[in-house]
């Protein structure tokens, strides 16, 4: 929870000092922002449909659909007359802010015609709720709203009445809590646009608004090409580096170096035992524990249950300390699991397959590992990486839990 906290805050943090920066630059009422604002009045319209392409490109539909809300601000600050409806200006930011929270929620659904109706048809429903939930919000029950209004700072609380704030509130609260589950980049730039919302109401300036959509298509940019380098290079269900990652970083080596191998012992029995479920669980702590390992050891998912370290710059003396006390310490760890109890076979027709019980149990397991050192007669990273391989096979020999060094 901790470490979610964490890449949550490392994530969202820059994209909402950054906003508050822009805030604070449009208030400055600089000439410059002003000459900008006018000779410059589609840039920000241009750079959030270009962001939407990129979008397009990388099958990313939430961050599409994102970018066109974002374009309505600018349309409607370019061309009023074009979206003034009696109801649009309102609820605009209730309403953008409902879209976004839902798209938070919603998955990239991708392109096709199908799942773009079923988009449309959410925002429709959503919008259509938030119009009557606006509109037909029984005046008795307004008294309900003002505690919580109470709560608002006193130079607030005049600018927010308090059916916006308590709107503003949960929603972002349902969002919050989508991050807390899933926080990708995508995810936390959706919300950071979505808190800035209320204050681009707030301010309700043509320069704030322009420049703050201008700032969200580059950070919605950034959001899209940093989740999809994610993509290829890390690897989905341990979330270390993956394979493609390890080829990658071997370009970058020099003529010194160490590349272990490292795999689960027993790990099929294991995932017979406990299922595939709890087998993920544990390759999911393997790689925590590889990903922790100490003397500049750089940990990536070979495949399967199939580890490889790479240690730039020693020799085998300098690292073989560093992987004997990983060893011990994965072989030390007691892992609590959740596991499923699972129906023995032959009574499994009788018994109900719905009424599985979960438990806690404590398990334990070991890692067997392959040493090997560039030299001259190894001097293709592939072929340390096949000597590593023997030296793993060694270890699994010599009755496993233990390391081996060619
Ligand atoms: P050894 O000690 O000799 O390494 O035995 P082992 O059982 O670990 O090795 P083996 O190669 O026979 O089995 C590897 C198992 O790893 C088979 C496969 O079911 C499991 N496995 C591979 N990838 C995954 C995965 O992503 N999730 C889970 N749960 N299991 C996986
Ligand atoms: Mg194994
Ligand atoms: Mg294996």
């Amino acid at each position: 929870m901790l470490l979610r906290l964490q890449s949550l805050a490392s994530r969202l943090l820059p994209a909402i000092v950054l906003l508050a920066l822009v805030q604070w630059l449009a208030q400055s009422n600089h000439s410059l922002l002003f000459r900008w604002s006018a000779q410059l009045s589609y840039v920000p319209l241009v750079a959030i449909l270009f962001a939407m392409l990129v979008a397009l490109k990388f099958g990313r539909s939430r961050m599409v659909i994102a970018c066109i809300l974002l374009a309505y601000l600018c349309v409607q600050g370019l061309w009023p007359a074009l979206v003034h409806t009696a109801i649009s200006s309102k609820l605009t930011t209730p309403g953008l802010m409902a879209l976004l929270c839902v798209l938070l929620w919603d998955k990239d659904r991708g392109f096709a015609l199908f799942n773009m109706g079923l988009a449309v048809v959410w925002m429709l429903v959503t919008l259509l709720a938030t119009y009557l939930l606006y509109e037909y919000f029984p005046d008795e029950w307004q008294h309900w709203l003002v505690p919580v209004h109470d709560l608002l700072p006193s130079p607030l609380d005049g600018a927010l009445s308090p059916m916006d704030w308590c709107f503003y509130l949960l929603v972002t609260l349902l969002a919050l809590l989508k991050l807390l589950l899933n926080a990708s980049h995508s995810h936390c730039m959706l919300f950071a646009s979505m808190l800035v919302l209320p204050v681009l109401d707030y301010q309700n300036q043509f320069v704030t608004t322009q420049l703050t959509v201008f700032t969200l298509a580059l950070v919605f940019l950034t959001a899209v090409i940093i989740d999809s380098h994610n993509m290829a290079f890390r690897d989905e269900l341990t979330g270390i580096p993956s394979r493609r990652a390890l080829m990658q970083y071997t370009q970058t080596l020099g003529s010194r170096y160490v590349v272990v191998m490292a795999d689960i012992d027993h790990f099929k029995s294991f995932n017979d035992t406990y299922g595939h479920d709890v087998g993920d669980q544990v390759l999911k702590l393997v790689a925590s524990k590889l990903q922790k390992v100490t003397g500049g050891g750089k940990a990536f998912r070979y495949g399967g249950e199939e580890f490889t370290l790479v240690f730039a710059r020693k020799s085998g003396q300098q690292v073989l300390p560093h992987i004997e006390s990983l060893r011990e310490q994965i072989a030390g760890y007691q892992m609590v699991i959740r596991a499923h109890d699972r129906p023995v076979k032959k009574t499994a027709k009788k018994t109900n397959p719905h009424r599985r019980t979960s438990t806690q149990k404590q398990v334990g397991v070991t890692c067997s590992f392959g040493v090997a050192t560039k030299s001259r007669k190894h001097s293709q990273f592939s072929e340390v990486l096949k000597q590593a391989d023997q030296a793993l096979y060694d270890a699994k020999k010599a009755g496993r839990n233990c390391v081996k060094s060619r």
